[in-house]
């Protein structure tokens, strides 16, 4: 065998217009030795790592889908492109996966840089006109956490006031002094039913990761889960923003938050489309309020109540502000009730009428025998109402087809190419990172945007087909 030397450097081996190359010349991480410079001791120890290397190393991982940091070394190892993006020179040993791994377990302000890293990229984003701001689509996936099902036990807990609890005072006060105008009548303040709301409930823990969620969903395996909550601009498909919850929290929970959010700090939102787990009253005023449009997939009406006469069977008078039952009897504004969840108006019929009445048996429940029929009407129901009566226009219908395209695209396109199927670490934070670095490397990776672009036309063509659009 005849061995050869050739004269070459690092910069010679990787192609001029390789994505590493391009990636180098935009995304400026100087931050991140800021953000970690107080991890680092200037007197003592063997020289560092440069945790620019070890932010670089990490996203190498997403940009490429490498699942795990052990398989990132050794691709880094044998890749020419790898080691001149991380500035290793191909005599030099590439940072061992495990210091890498400890320094994520043992130093959690290091996760700090991920969340700086997304929002440095969504900002460059937002300079280089990649969002608009016009419409933006929001939904969830959920991101298996590493904890098995065997481990999970019943504990029992105090349920919370609901996610939006004190942003209710403020309408609950607007709405105190509107049942007084309309009813004469004054309400006691809510401090009574904060202690009624705080029911005990059961909930089911991963001794492996106690801060995954237990989720169960029809179509869905049941097990322990997070949930990344993402919102994409539908222009370019860039995500601009990610919060991450355990698995049994509900989508509407982190959605006004981020919302605003972007609203205020990266971009003013003149539209929102989201599908129908965002259908919730509050939204439907808070959006107005901040001007924006909100398209969402209208949630079907449940009536929980264990009765023969349901809802649908009362109408609701406009002019005399009451509801009229089947016997043509009045329910009139009673209350503003306030529950953990919402605010709504309480109307009653009156307990004479019910009593003599020969529907009460289909009418009354086990409870209010000796009562009188109730219905509630949420407080904010007519703007959901102004919102949902556009929902038959073609720009709706539209917004909504995007929210499908751009969100389960996306989603699609991490899942597919992004590690964003599961998560290998344990605990919220450590979720947190990860798909932050996946909406990250999205963002940053046009390949995944494509991919969705291709979808988006395929179902189009589908769609027009069979004349579905
Ligand atoms: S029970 Fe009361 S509300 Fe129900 S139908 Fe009879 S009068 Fe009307």
């Amino acid at each position: 065998m005849q061995l050869k030397y050739h004269m070459v450097t690092i910069e010679d081996l990787v192609p001029a217009g390789h994505f590493l190359r391009k990636l180098e010349a935009v995304v400026d991480l100087s931050f991140v030795y800021e953000e970690m410079a107080h991890l680092y001791s200037r007197r003592y120890g063997r020289p560092p790592i440069d945790p620019v290397v070890m932010v670089k190393y990490l996203l190498l991982g997403f940009l490429y889908g490498i699942p795990s940091e052990r398989q990132i070394e050794v691709r880094c190892a044998d890749s020419n492109a790898f080691r001149w993006y991380l500035g290793i020179d191909l005599d030099e040993r590439v940072p061992d996966y495990s210091t890498i791994s400890q320094l994520r377990r043992r130093k959690p302000t290091f996760r700090k840089v991920f969340r700086r890293l997304f929002e440095e990229v969504v900002r460059q984003c937002v300079e280089k006109g990649l969002v608009s701001g016009k419409l933006v689509a929001t939904d969830s996936t959920h991101v298996k956490a590493n904890a098995s099902r065997a481990s999970e036990y019943l504990v029992e807990v105090q349920e919370e006031p609901g996610a939006y609890w004190e942003r209710l005072d403020r309408y609950e006060e607007e709405g105190l002094a509107e049942l007084e105008r309309r009813t004469g009548k004054r309400r006691k303040k809510r401090t009574k039913q904060i202690k009624r709301d705080r029911r005990r409930t059961h909930k089911r823990v991963s001794r492996t990761d106690p801060e995954a969620g237990h989720m169960k969903r029809p179509g869905k395996s049941r097990g322990q889960y997070y949930l990344s909550h993402q919102t994409t601009d539908t222009d370019r498909g860039i995500i601009t923003g990610v919060t991450v919850t355990p698995g049994d929290v509900y989508d509407s929970v982190p959605y006004l938050e981020q919302l605003e959010h972007i609203h205020r700090n990266v971009i003013p939102v003149q539209a929102a489309a989201a599908d129908s787990a965002y259908d919730f009253p509050l939204a439907h005023r808070v959006l107005e309020e901040q001007g924006i449009t909100f398209f969402v997939q209208p949630q079907a009406a449940h009536d929980r109540t264990n009765v023969e006469l349901k809802r649908d069977a009362f109408s609701y008078d406009m002019e005399q502000d009451a509801y009229i039952c089947p016997t043509g009897k009045q329910l009139r504004l009673n209350t503003l009730h306030r529950s953990a969840s919402g605010l709504y108006w309480l109307y009653q019929a009156d307990k004479r009428d019910c009593q003599s009445c020969p529907l009460r048996e289909k009418c009354l429940s086990e409870n209010d025998r000796r009562g009188a029929r109730k219905l509630e009407h949420s407080y904010f129901a007519s703007e959901r109402q102004r919102h949902l009566a556009h929902r038959h226009d073609a720009d709706y219908k539209d917004a909504l087809k995007k929210r499908q395209i751009w969100c389960e695209g996306t989603f699609a396109a991490q899942k597919w190419g992004h590690n964003l199927t599961r998560v290998l670490r344990r605990g919220l934070g450590a979720a947190e990172d990860h798909c932050l670095l996946s909406a990250t490397a999205l963002n940053l990776n046009m390949r995944g945007t494509v991919i969705i672009i291709k979808v988006w036309r395929h179902m189009k063509v589908l769609c027009e087909e069979t004349d579905k659009i």
